[in-house]
């Protein structure tokens, strides 16, 4: 079963799935000021997970 990530709209296989944990408010903050539709339960793609997660090392 496939799913799709809002954040980059590909359509890829359910096991790359992150669901973002709550400790990682930070990056659930930023998802949602770019993909305001996005709930976190949706979950995004590995590749979006460690995007976002570089955003904000860079940043701290
Ligand atoms: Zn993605």
């Amino acid at each position: 079963m496939d799913f799709v990530c809002s954040v980059c709209n590909k359509k890829l296989p359910r096991d790359i799935l992150v669901i973002v944990s709550h400790t990682e408010e930070h990056i659930v903050d930023e998802i949602k000021k770019k993909h305001p539709k996005w709930a976190t339960d949706d979950g995004i793609c590995e590749k979006c997970h460690l995007y976002y997660k570089e955003q904000m090392g860079k940043k701290i």
